[in-house]
């Protein structure tokens, strides 16, 4: 990975594709990835981020909200690029020191990170909601883009094994290393959770929907899944493009493979399409799998093969470009 880019300026916007306003979906890292060149192909004062929060939990006493904060991280040039997570530099000394006194520490934080995660607690205990404090954090790294979380219920995921566990998303992707006998996904606390604030209010007012590269099932997934969400976002009628997170078969970083089987999909950009074709308009995929391009336009999809592995922000801005550009074509060609 290339080093932090600076955080991106207004002034980044005047080779922008496109001024409208702009909805993505977004996980952590592989959403990250792409935001990074997003904010600099669009306005990026029109971009409005909806982010999944099936992740959250609260460790030590801090409520950790690891797409939020991933993507806050990496758009304001903060995050520890080695990991894909955390703050650069941070020491790990609370962490050290708690292992040595006998607890459990599976879920490292950074000290600086900590500290974040800790003061979020904090003020949610003052009655302070998670979308306020995520502006808040944005505000603070002045970044222009909105950054919501999907809901400020507890929407945490839950990820079944074979041997009959029953894992918070973070026990199975952190404390057991994501293993491959994934027998189901439970949204169900997603399903049951009100869209968080302005979330509605940014599908409603979106002229393009850009869904990252990220896991489909647990981050994208549980978005989709908070009722009014979804039926929003095809209500609106506006183009839906989303990117591949799977690139010649195998996920790029993290367990989508294991996540995907278990859900009854290929392991292909293929198999994510056909996830997705029942309220996508558009799919951007990587080159090595040109051969998959009849097979995706066969579901109905207009669809693009070009490289897709952000190892640096030029991919990633190129990238952006190419899926925004796929959507305003299709956004021309239904007008005509
Ligand atoms: P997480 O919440 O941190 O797991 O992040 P996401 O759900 O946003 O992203 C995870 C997905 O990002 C994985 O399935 C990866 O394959 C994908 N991903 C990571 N880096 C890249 C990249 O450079 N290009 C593409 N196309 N996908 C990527
Ligand atoms: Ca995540």
């Amino acid at each position: 990975m290339s080093p932090n880019p600076s955080p991106p300026t207004l002034t980044d916007a005047s080779e922008c594709v496109f001024d409208g306003r702009i909805l993505a979906l977004a996980g952590g890292v592989g959403a990250a990835r792409l935001l990074r060149g997003l904010v600099r192909a669009v306005d990026p004062t029109k971009l409005d981020v909806i982010v999944n929060t099936g992740d959250d939990r609260v460790f030590y006493g801090a409520f950790v909200s690891p797409d939020l904060d991933i993507v806050t991280y990496t758009l304001a040039g903060a995050v520890d690029m080695t990991r894909g997570f955390g703050l650069e530099g941070d020491r790990y000394d609370l962490m050290d020191r708690l292992e040595a006194l006998g607890h459990e520490t599976w879920f490292r934080l950074g000290d600086r990170d900590f500290a974040h995660c800790l003061h979020r607690k904090l003020r949610m205990d003052e009655g302070v909601g998670l979308a306020a404090l995520a502006d808040e954090l944005r505000r603070e790294h002045a970044l222009p883009c909105r950054l919501l979380p999907m809901t400020e219920d507890p929407a945490p995921t839950r990820v079944q094994l074979d041997d009959g566990r029953d894992l918070h998303f973070e026990e199975y992707l952190v404390r057991e290393r994501s293993p491959a006998n994934v027998s189901g996904v439970d949204l169900s606390a997603a399903k049951a959770a009100k869209p968080g604030p302005g979330v509605l209010d940014a599908i409603a007012n979106a002229e393009v929907v850009i869904v990252c590269p990220s896991n489909p099932i647990v981050s994208i997934g549980p978005i989709l899944a908070v009722p009014g969400v979804r039926e929003a976002i095809e209500a609106r009628g506006v183009p839906i493009v989303a990117i591949s997170p799977i690139i010649g078969g195998a996920p790029v970083k993290g367990p989508a493979d294991h996540l995907l089987r278990a859900s009854g999909c290929d392991v292909s950009a293929l198999g994510v399409a056909t996830l997705y074709r029942d309220w996508i308009d558009g799919f951007v995929f990587d080159e090595v799998d040109q051969v998959l391009l009849p097979a995706i336009e066969a579901l109905g999809l207009h669809a693009i093969a070009t490289p897709s592995l952000m190892k640096d922000i030029g991919v990633a801005t190129a990238l952006s470009a190419t899926a925004v550009e796929l959507a305003l074509s299709l956004r021309s060609a239904e007008a005509r």
